[in-house]
């Protein structure tokens, strides 16, 4: 049989694609070697976000005097929401499964290898993929390999079981007595927060000036006094120069050390996934991922690639939202849709939480764009008042200054995550200072800061 559609990786990019070809009345064939729902279901954002809500019901507990109540003898099982983060993530995996039935895509489960890609017309191409000894031909591939964790070549890291990645640390049965954070991005940023505020003591060691070097430096810098204080240690500016059993030995441009923990975690970075496309040996490369146009068409005939192995920006709304666009793309849409990435939002799930979307104001100023920086405290928000107390928090909105159409919003404070998305409206609609006034926020709720800014 060909299919119209083979889809390698079964991820937010993956399924997403399989669901919308399929829902035309396309014949689909998706093949995922682990479990669907790929990293941000089963290793990445679902079991974390499970974790860290149950640390946090934790910590709220033990610091629910500033509320006025008085609770004792709080303690938590790590075991307990251990289970419940695997059946969190358990349903997911299995809706995800019954969603792809109900369109009738064909799912294989096996390591799947792309033979050739045969360059004709748009089309007419046809593409060969091996999986579990048997051959499969379509029309069109969509390569949805997503990322690994980058492993840097520090000595001592290899083979290591003092050493986890964030997989290691999501799956380990029992909390680390003590831990060391190889890098202060996402990744490190949130599992500091869950063995924080599990009461495990923290470093994290940047290696840049600041943590979350790629984010508002001054809404990073509350973050920053707010964990410093609370006693996570953070090292910047620091390199971790080898790693021996669990003693970890550092330095930086005026010290060199050495520090001991139970266990290390990694986290630096993630590569792009390019096992199995060998025989697609035309296939253009940049920095180490796969290149794409605006539609996600790769330089290759009829072949398309979306998510983290794209390397463009690696989150899993990032890699379902290009999915879309490239079916779209071979289904022929029209009108044709493409991605807004300037309007692409973000969420630290630190506590608090950071969310952003846009241009920082740093980054104007690199694109030589005039730019109107507005700030607001949290606290103008009352619902922000009411239920953090002891908190500031941030909102910068970054505006246009010839036009005053809205760049960029950075925020700290809870809960951030779930409004940045009126901000990305805001953004990927070119809205102006005034046109965003017009729009009416319920009271009282944080969003409301986003009115109060303008
Ligand atoms: P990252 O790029 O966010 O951060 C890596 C950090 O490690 C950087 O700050 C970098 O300066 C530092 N670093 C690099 N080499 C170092 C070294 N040798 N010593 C010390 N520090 C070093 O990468 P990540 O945190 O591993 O996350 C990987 C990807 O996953 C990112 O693209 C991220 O956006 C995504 N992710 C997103 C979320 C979310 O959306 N909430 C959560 C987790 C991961």
């Amino acid at each position: 049989m060909r299919y119209f559609l083979a889809i390698i990786g079964g991820g937010p990019a993956g399924y997403t694609a399989a669901e919308k070809a399929s829902k035309a009345g396309k014949d689909v064939v998706l093949f995922e070697q682990n479990a669907l729902g790929g990293t941000c279901l089963n290793v990445g954002c679902i079991p974390t976000k499970s974790l860290l809500y149950g640390a946090k019901q934790y910590f709220n507990a033990t610091h629910a005097q500033k509320y006025g109540v008085a609770a004792e003898n709080v303690t938590f099982d790590f075991a307990a929401m251990q289970k419940r983060k695997t059946i969190v993530v358990r349903k997911l995996v299995a809706g995800i499964k019954q969603r792809l039935n109900n369109e009738h895509c064909t799912v294989v489960n096996g390591n799947a290898t792309v033979l050739s890609s045969l360059p004709c017309g748009e089309g007419q191409g046809g593409v060969f993929v091996s999986c579990n000894g048997q051959l499969y031909e379509a029309q069109y591939i969509m390569i949805c390999t997503g990322s690994t964790n980058f492993v840097p070549p520090i000595p001592g890291i290899k083979d290591n079981p003092a050493v986890w990645d964030s997989t290691d640390a999501l799956a380990a049965a029992e909390l680390p007595k003590s831990i060391i954070i190889v890098g202060g991005g996402v990744i490190g940023m949130e599992f500091a927060t869950l063995y924080h505020e599990l009461g495990v003591p923290v470093t994290v060691i940047e290696a840049m000036p600041t943590i979350l070097p790629n984010l508002d430096p001054e809404v990073v810098q509350i973050l920053l006094d707010k964990y410093r204080k609370a006693g996570i240690n953070i090292l910047t500016s620091t390199k971790v120069e080898s790693i021996d059993g669990n003693i970890v030995s550092i330095s930086s441009s005026t010290s060199s050390t050495s520090l001991t923990s139970d266990k290390i975690l990694v986290s630096v970075g993630r590569r792009a996934n390019l096992q199995g496309l060998e025989a697609l040996n035309e296939l253009e490369l940049e920095r180490g991922a796969i290149k794409i146009d605006e539609f996600c068409k790769t330089n290759l005939p009829n072949v398309y690639a979306c998510g983290d192995v794209t390397g463009k920006i690696m989150l899993a709304h990032v890699a379902s939202r290009q999915a879309e666009v490239a079916v779209g793309r071979m289904l022929k849409e029209i009108p044709l849709q493409r991605i807004a990435y300037n309007a692409i939002p973000s969420v630290v799930y630190t506590n608090p939480e950071i969310a952003s979307v846009g241009i920082t104001e740093a980054q104007a100023e690199s694109m030589s764009i005039p730019v109107e920086v507005k700030k607001l405290p949290m606290t103008f928000s009352g619902r922000f008042m009411a239920e953090n107390e002891g908190e500031t928090g941030l909102c910068k909105m970054i505006v246009d200054a010839k036009n005053h159409s809205v760049l960029g919003v950075h925020c700290i404070g809870n809960p951030c995550s779930e409004f940045i998305s009126a901000a990305s409206f805001a953004v990927r609609n070119g809205y102006t200072v005034p046109e965003f006034r017009q729009v009416v926020f319920p009271h009282p709720t944080v969003s409301e800061i986003l009115h109060e800014i303008l």
